[in-house]
């Protein structure tokens, strides 16, 4: 049996904590499983370097930052591997480049292109636990390359897609994945199960257990993730595919989230001639603005409304795309304080009636729906955002997750 596994930031976050999860590695290998093991740097480490980068430079080369943050990966494997071998364990700890996996060309946000099994196969033979320090690799240029934030999750997902593992453990300092966050609703329980697409519906929305990308390259690779915390034996969280049907009492919803970086922007009297809504639309894209949910009122007199929401922090810059289309419109507002509460599950494909609950469980308490939109998984809503504790918590009850 081949189990890769992956340690986050606060689990190798220490000497002792390296020590720590050197003990939980050799207790699997006791077990007779064959592991490749993937770590972060240990926390703090790859914010420091980049402060260090920027003492000297606002604009330090993409190049020399990909040299400088692999470094901190590197540190851990090392480290892991030493600690392993005192224990009487043999270990190996190989770079992103000695590991086989080779990337496009883009420094600080490459994509993996291939890996390149044969090392890490021929170590596993001679009976190495293997370690790769995670978030880097190679391109064909023989550069060093990085996977971008959080990175470390997506070498431990492309690994075990192409050593075809039997499992792919994540660990960090959370049990799993849960129903909405813990700190909103107290009553959230551990998921056992979500299907990869809620996963990505959830963390997009704010729940950040994986990094998005490697639930994007799981998915593809049908790669069984099961996340986990170091810190306890309890059972995690399997994110796997999830096949319509298969379990009569599947939860209709899986998850709540809410995300309140969000702004939405009115723009009334709008002239209604074609090619309006592609003109703001693409403006707006071409300054990188993320636009999430657009309403569009029946025009009046040749004239309609429009309102959308794009992130808070992109407020600004957004205000000066409008401002270039004075002459089509007669006003605009901006509202920073709304909130956006999600309902995510993939049992709402084959049922009816899942967004009327929603909707009812917010108007009996009198909260406000601004805006609205649905997928075939996700009901989103904005809404004033004092209110989106509260929102959560009501639909969070209203869909029996706190059962
Ligand atoms: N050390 C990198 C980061 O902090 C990669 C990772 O931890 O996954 O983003
Ligand atoms: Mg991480």
């Amino acid at each position: 049996m081949l189990v890769v596994q992956k340690y986050g930031g606060t689990s190798v976050g220490s000497l002792e904590r390296i020590q720590n999860v050197a003990n939980k590695v050799a207790k699997n290998k006791d077990e007779n499983k064959d592991l490749v093991v993937v770590v972060s740097a240990m926390s703090g480490e790859t914010n420091k370097l980049i402060d260090y980068a920027h003492y000297f430079s606002k604009n330090p080369s993409p190049r020399e930052m990909d040299l400088l943050l692999s470094s901190g990966e590197r540190v851990t494997a090392a480290l892991l591997a030493i600690a392993l071998n005192e224990m009487g364990y043999k270990a190996i700890a190989l770079t992103g480049r000695q590991a086989g996996i080779t990337t496009d060309t883009t420094h600080t946000y490459a994509r993996i292109k291939e890996i390149k099994t044969d090392r890490i196969k021929k170590e596993i033979e001679d009976g190495n636990i293997v370690i790769v320090a995670g978030f880097q690799g190679i391109n064909d240029k023989g550069e060093i390359t990085t996977l971008g934030r959080g990175g470390s999750d997506l070498s431990a997902v492309a690994l075990a897609g192409a050593l075809s593992a039997d499992a792919c453990e994540i660990y960090s300092d959370v049990d799993g994945v849960y129903t909405t966050d813990p700190r909103i609703e107290p009553k959230a329980k551990k998921l056992d199960f979500i299907s990869y697409d809620e996963m990505l519906e959830l963390s997009s929305l704010g729940a950040k257990v994986l990094q998005n990308r490697s639930v994007e390259l799981a998915k593809k690779m049908g790669v069984k993730i099961i996340a986990k915390s170091t810190f306890s034996d309890n059972e995690g969280t399997i994110i796997a595919d999830k096949k319509e049907g298969e379990d009569m009492e599947e939860l209709l919803v899986s998850g709540v989230a809410l995300d309140k970086n969000q702004a939405r922007v009115s723009l009334r009297g709008v002239t209604d001639r074609p090619g309006i809504a592609a003109e703001i639309f693409e403006k707006l894209a071409q300054k990188n603005i993320n636009v999430d949910m657009i309403i569009q009122n029946a025009s009046k007199d040749g004239k309609t409304n429009l309102g959308f929401t794009i992130p808070q922090n992109q407020l600004l810059e957004a205000k000066k795309v409008i401002e270039s289309f004075d002459h089509d419109l007669e006003g605009s507002d901006y509202d920073e304080w709304v909130a956006k509460v999600s309902v995510v599950g993939v049992g709402m494909k084959s049922h009816s009636g899942v967004a009327a609950v929603a909707f009812k469980a917010l108007a009996d308490n009198n909260i406000n729906i601004e805006m609205i939109s649905t997928s075939e998984i996700k009901i989103s809503m904005i809404i004033d955002e004092k209110f989106g504790e509260l929102a959560v918590r009501l639909l969070h009850e209203a869909y029996g997750l706190d059962k």
